[in-house]
């Protein structure tokens, strides 16, 4: 079979030839991967960032993956073969403390499928029953595969703020990219807050107003306008999509008194005086992906059609060239790899 191999740090990925993985315990589940998201945390890995998560190299990428059951072991008992399905990326026991919380994905055992193993940039997957996600009739994997990592870890972020989004209140959505898009979304649909997104790209501040944000801003003197539009006082909670030194420095520079500053993506450096934080009594809180409950839970909101992801699909040939838009900030929404296209379109 084809897999999308990184076989050191900072290169291409290479399309290799690799044999079909077998059903080795009686708890697996061979999925064939009809659809795999394209992600940032890729972008991570290939730059040599993902080690203290774990990941070393070769390793098959892609952990947004969605496909259909195509083998079971003997024990396993909640899904069949031609069974649509997504895979819960992080792998986790079901038996130590954190996984008894419901914190799956920090699982004294944690492995992470498309990082610390192999994922599903190739054809087919083993993993545990307790990774599989069944989907709803009606639901294509093709259509819902983020969900893998940017619907769980969207929904995982707003879960944990719902709480706050009250009517009167407003939400900043920084970034409305992959994640970002259903984290918009999610905003609209679990607070009653005012949703402002901000984004630099035209497009994705399109995306994000037909998507139901009430204001779209470009990121450039984005501070003063969000305390233009709450006269002063500021975002009570701040969701931040991309996590660099930029949208760092802007999140605490817009937050108000009592705000919450919730980052999600990762990648810079944050610095402030404490006494900013405890004069203000503000929060600053980070997100990991979510739990299996997190995935089940945001497949069902989909599946009731009260949030969308918006996609675009390519064989997996075009990894490399996906990748390379994903970077130059190029992608609207989620680029989705089929493993089994032929060709390129
Ligand atoms: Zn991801
Ligand atoms: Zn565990």
């Amino acid at each position: 079979m084809k897999a999308a191999v990184l076989n050191d740090y900072n290169q291409a990925l290479e399309l290799e030839d690799r044999p079909e993985p077998e059903i080795t315990r009686p708890n697996q589940v061979r999925v064939k991967i009809e659809a795999a998201g394209v992600c940032s945390t890729d972008l991570h890995a290939i730059d040599g960032e993902m080690g203290p998560a774990g990941m070393e190299v070769p390793r098959v990428l892609g952990h947004e993956n969605g496909g259909r059951v195509d083998a079971v072991g003997d024990l396993v008992t909640t899904v069949s073969a031609g069974d649509p399905v997504l895979i819960y990326p992080p792998h986790s026991c079901g038996v130590c403390v954190n996984c008894r919380r419901g914190l799956d994905m920090h699982c004294e055992h944690h492995q992470f499928t498309g990082l610390t193993l192999d994922g599903g940039f190739t054809e087919y997957l083993v993993v545990s029953e307790r990774e599989i996600v069944p989907l709803p009739s009606g639901i294509e994997p093709v259509d819902v595969a983020p969900h893998s990592d940017a619907g769980i870890t969207a929904y995982h972020a707003l879960k944990r703020v719902a709480h706050l989004m009250l009517p009167g209140t407003t939400t900043v959505v920084l970034g409305a990219g992959g994640v970002g898009h259903v984290g918009l979304q999610l905003a609209r649909e679990l607070g009653s807050s005012r949703v402002l997104v901000v984004d630099p790209h035209p497009d994705r501040r399109k995306l994000a107003e037909e998507l139901g944000a009430d204001e779209a801003l470009d990121s450039a003197g984005v501070v003063d306008a969000v305390r233009d539009l709450t006269d002063g006082r500021g975002a009570d909670l701040v969701l931040d999509f991309v996590g660099n030194d930029q949208t760092h420095g802007d999140a605490l520079g817009m937050l108000g008194l009592t705000g919450t500053y919730s980052m999600i993506g990762f990648g810079g450096t944050i610095t402030v005086p404490s006494v900013a934080l405890v004069s203000q009594e503000q929060t600053v809180r980070a997100n990991l992906v979510g739990s299996w409950t997190d995935l089940w839970e945001v497949v069902q909101l989909h599946a009731a059609g009260r949030i969308t992801l918006k996609t675009e699909t390519h064989p997996l040939d075009e990894v490399n060239e996906v990748l390379g838009r994903l970077r130059e900030g190029d992608i609207t929404g989620r680029a989705v790899l089929l493993p089994h296209a032929n060709g390129s379109g």
